[in-house]
């Protein structure tokens, strides 16, 4: 009899997965398609996915793999061509040097980070998290057994955190540092400048690894994407996370790239040989047609939704009660909604974010996020990733049910 059966418990789940809470963006966009199906005309501003179709040329590199029978598994590391097309796009676009041995793909930005989180933190060690995050962050880290050390910026700090904030959130047991820029649910994207002294800082901290999540680099309405990676004292603790999700509309296809250190793709390898193996062959042929677009050639959607985010926080400031700053990129807005907590229609009391996205559901049908998800109450978010006709009328909704609040 090797089970203790004092711990022994029957049919239960196991506890790091009792201490993982479930993604409540996808939650909410779950909720959102349950309502429109019901048929109630629900808008969906929750859920942060380009509404775009996949380019063409794109989608013929798919169907090419599968009459080529590109049908059997792949290297787990991902296909030579993809890795090649990865190197080739981060020294074209970002001028950052990465060899083929530096690249992992994976599922989706979401499964690298995964993977790298689950590679590298143990039992207690702490990961710092610039707040508001992107959900999935801190649960990671909770299922790898890590510390979450929030470090908060709001809306008065344009949601970007100080070197002098991080600094003193570094302690010896400091592992990780996990940022994205430009910022899912804020924004906001840190400048060249900006980046080199949070990159000063982490000079002073060898202990210190940095995952950079730069899924939203193509949208970017102030010109260049940076990198903290451009910086050559960290580079080799840095963990450069990207994929083709955001920029080329393929957030179903599920292909994400790490580039880093070899001592980290080697584990990230491992890690993944066991768990899912290469990513989707077919879904990775049309990446490396993704990879190899010029991007000039797909700023057409970029350019609608910087075109979208002024039309948004046009309409937004002109809503009495809700402050919103102007992102930089992705294509969300991050309004502080405080001013409505503690008031009611009469039937709803509003006591916080997630009451008042509830209340935006049930009253005007508008799915929007409560900021509490991402670790900031009093804020919510909204995604401008639909079309101009369903901003207007979403905003005019939201306006509405928000001047029942008394
Ligand atoms: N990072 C951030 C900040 C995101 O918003 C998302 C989108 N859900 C991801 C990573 C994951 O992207 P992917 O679809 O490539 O898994
Ligand atoms: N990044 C998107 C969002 O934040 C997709 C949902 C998710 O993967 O959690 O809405």
């Amino acid at each position: 009899m090797f089970l203790n059966q004092n711990c022994f418990k029957m049919h239960e789940i196991a506890e790091r997965l009792q201490r993982l809470s479930a993604s409540q963006t996808l939650a909410m966009a779950q909720k959102s398609r349950e309502l429109k199906a019901s048929g109630i005309d629900v808008i969906n501003l929750c859920i942060g996915e380009p509404d775009f179709n996949t380019p063409d040329h794109i989608k013929e590199a798919a169907k090419k793999a599968i009459d080529d029978n590109f049908s059997f598994y792949s290297p787990v590391q991902g296909y030579d061509d993809l890795i090649q097309a990865v190197c080739a796009k981060l020294k074209r676009e970002n001028n950052l040097n990465y060899k083929p041995e530096n690249i992992c793909v994976s599922n989706g930005a979401k499964q690298c980070i995964a993977n790298v989180i689950l590679s590298l933190v143990n039992y207690d060690d702490e990961v710092i998290i610039p707040t508001p995050y992107w959900v999935s962050y801190i649960e990671l880290v909770k299922l790898a057994r890590g510390i979450n050390v929030l470090v908060e910026a709001g809306i008065d700090q344009d949601f970007k955190v100080t070197p002098e904030q991080i600094e003193k959130a570094i302690t010896p047991r400091t592992k990780l540092f996990l940022f994205s820029s430009p910022s899912n649910p804020t924004g906001a994207a840190y400048t060249k400048e900006e980046l080199k002294a949070i990159a000063e800082v982490f000079a002073r901290h060898e202990q210190v690894l940095i995952i950079s999540d730069e899924i939203y680099e193509h949208i970017n309405f102030n010109g260049a994407h940076e990198s903290i990676a451009q910086f050559d004292f960290i580079k080799d603790r840095v963990i450069l996370i990207n994929g083709v999700s955001k920029g080329y509309a393929m957030t179903g296809w599920r292909i994400g790239y790490v580039a880093a250190p070899l001592w980290i793709i080697k584990a990230l390898i491992k890690l993944q040989g066991q768990y899912t193996s290469g990513p989707s062959s077919i879904a990775q042929k049309a990446s490396v047609a993704a990879l190899n677009t010029d991007y000039s050639l797909l700023k057409g959607m970029r350019d609608k939704f910087h075109e979208r985010r002024d039309l948004v926080v046009k309409l937004m400031n002109e809503i009495p009660g809700l402050r919103c700053n102007v992102p930089d990129g992705a294509f969300y807005v991050f309004p502080e909604a405080s001013h409505y907590f503690h008031k009611t229609n009469g039937t709803s009391m509003i006591k916080n974010d997630d009451d008042l996205a509830m209340y935006l559901l049930n009253k005007a049908h508008v799915a929007v996020m409560g900021g509490t998800a991402f670790g900031a109450p009093g804020y919510i978010r909204l995604s401008y990733a639909t079309s101009e006709e369903n901003l207007i009328e979403a905003m005019k909704r939201i306006k509405s049910a928000l001047s029942l609040l008394r």
